[in-house]
């Protein structure tokens, strides 16, 4: 039912520009749908960005990253408006540690 994969292959974190495998790499929809997989490409994050995107709940992450229009922004633009609006509904990430 899976395609095989090449293990070999690599992939863009989409968060940090990082190569990495795609067998190391976790898999992104930013609609929040994974399981359809149907005239999809899937973005990637790494191992350490996926799990620091797990630092805040996931339903709302997606509409956030849906309303930034992630992937279809320059990265630039992307991560500082993100921050912006992580820090403005969440507080400054220093304050989580
Ligand atoms: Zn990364």
């Amino acid at each position: 039912m899976w395609p095989s994969r090449n293990a070999s292959e690599s992939v863009t974190c989409l968060a940090c520009g990082k190569q990495v495998s795609r067998s190391m790499a976790r898999e992104y929809d930013k609609h929040g749908d994974r399981w359809d997989r149907t005239d999809k490409r899937f973005e990637y994050c790494c191992k350490s960005c996926h799990d620091d995107l797990c630092h805040y709940p996931r339903d709302e992450l997606e509409a956030l990253l849906i309303e930034l229009d992630a992937g279809e922004t320059d990265r630039d633009a992307f991560l500082s408006s993100y921050l912006e609006i992580v820090e403005e509904r969440y507080g400054t990430l220093e304050e989580e540690y």
